[in-house]
């Protein structure tokens, strides 16, 4: 009876339970489980490293433990270290854990073509603008530019990474937002683009806008991913984050969270099932609005 689940602080949003519950009736993995794990930061490292003797296979790490999930391995891969966050985590019979970033292939498959010769804007400094911010210099990007919130976190992941800091928004093909703006649904459209220190106007600029944070239902994509697959068409009852609502309605390309959530936990998936994943099955599952923890 092989457990899984996702930690974070929050996690009541996530919608990785209904998508791998979706991924596990497809592929008739019966008896796996995939729960929420809400986790303060402060019980983060403890409760973590008893989770393998209480029957865990493994772990998604979300907001905000993805550096804290790095660190706390026994192993783990080359890219995870590179980018010095983790999102992906398995327990090993013998107490061992083992760490992988599958936000950075995820984000490349989810983005749907190469990143390759173009300029990019990543908003945010946590651990997932790390993995995109190494994902896209890895994909060949000309230029990678990181602006954050708190500036000196920027400048940090820029210098490690070998990108560029930013002390305000710049112009680019691409942007990419990593940080959790968005996520709180109270703010006007206006004041979550303020937060990220950009206007409407602004944002229609950049030719691809991708936002990590999920709106709403993701598009009726490929079965397979990767750097073929077509423009992204949405239904029109579709919810979109603020900074998406504004790309589109500029004609900008976007890219929804969820279509990264699935391309991620596609690779998760795989690594601890060693079975294709369902991707059709797990859009449709992470298009649930609401799942019970
Ligand atoms: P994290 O490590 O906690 O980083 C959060 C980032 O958001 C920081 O750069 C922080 O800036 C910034 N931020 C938070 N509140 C802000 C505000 N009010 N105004 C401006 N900036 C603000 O989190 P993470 O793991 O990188 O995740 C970031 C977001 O991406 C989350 O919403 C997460 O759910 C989403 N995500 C989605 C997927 C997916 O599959 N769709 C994958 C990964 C992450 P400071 O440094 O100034 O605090």
């Amino acid at each position: 009876m092989p457990r899984l689940g996702v930690i974070g602080w929050p996690v009541a949003h996530s919608r990785s339970p209904a998508m791998f519950r979706a991924a596990f009736e497809a592929c008739s993995l019966e008896g796996w489980s995939y729960q929420r794990l809400p986790l303060a930061p402060e019980l983060f490292a403890e409760t973590v490293r008893a989770l393998g003797a209480s029957g865990f296979l493994g772990a998604n790490v979300t907001i905000p433990h993805k550096q804290a999930a790095l660190a706390i391995a026994d192993r783990s891969s080359d890219a995870a270290r590179a980018i010095g966050a983790a999102n992906t985590l398995t327990f090993a019979a013998g107490g061992e854990i083992e760490a992988l970033n599958t936000d950075a292939p995820g984000l490349i498959a989810a983005l749907g073509r190469s990143p390759r010769e173009m300029s990019a804007l990543v908003l945010g400094a946590g651990g997932s603008a790390r993995a995109a911010v190494w994902a896209l210099l890895d994909a060949g990007a000309a230029s990678v530019s990181v602006w954050n919130r708190t500036p000196e976190r920027a400048l940090e992941l820029a210098r490690e990474l070998g990108a560029r800091a930013v002390p305000s928004p710049i112009e680019a093909d691409l942007l990419v937002n990593c940080t959790s703006v968005g996520l709180q649904r109270s703010a006007t459209d206006a004041d979550a683009l303020n937060q990220l220190d950009l206007t409407a106007d602004q944002v229609g600029s950049y030719a691809y806008v991708v936002d990590l944070v999920y709106g709403g239902p993701t598009h009726p994509g490929p079965t397979h991913l990767g750097p073929t697959h077509s423009e992204p068409t949405h239904p029109a009852s579709t919810r979109f984050t603020p900074l998406l609502a504004a790309a589109r309605s500029r004609g900008a390309i976007t890219v929804d969270g969820l279509e990264m959530l699935v391309a991620q936990g596609a690779l998760s998936f795989e690594h601890w099932t060693g079975t294709p994943a369902p991707l059709a099955a797990m859009r449709a599952g992470a298009q649930l609005e609401e799942s019970p923890a």
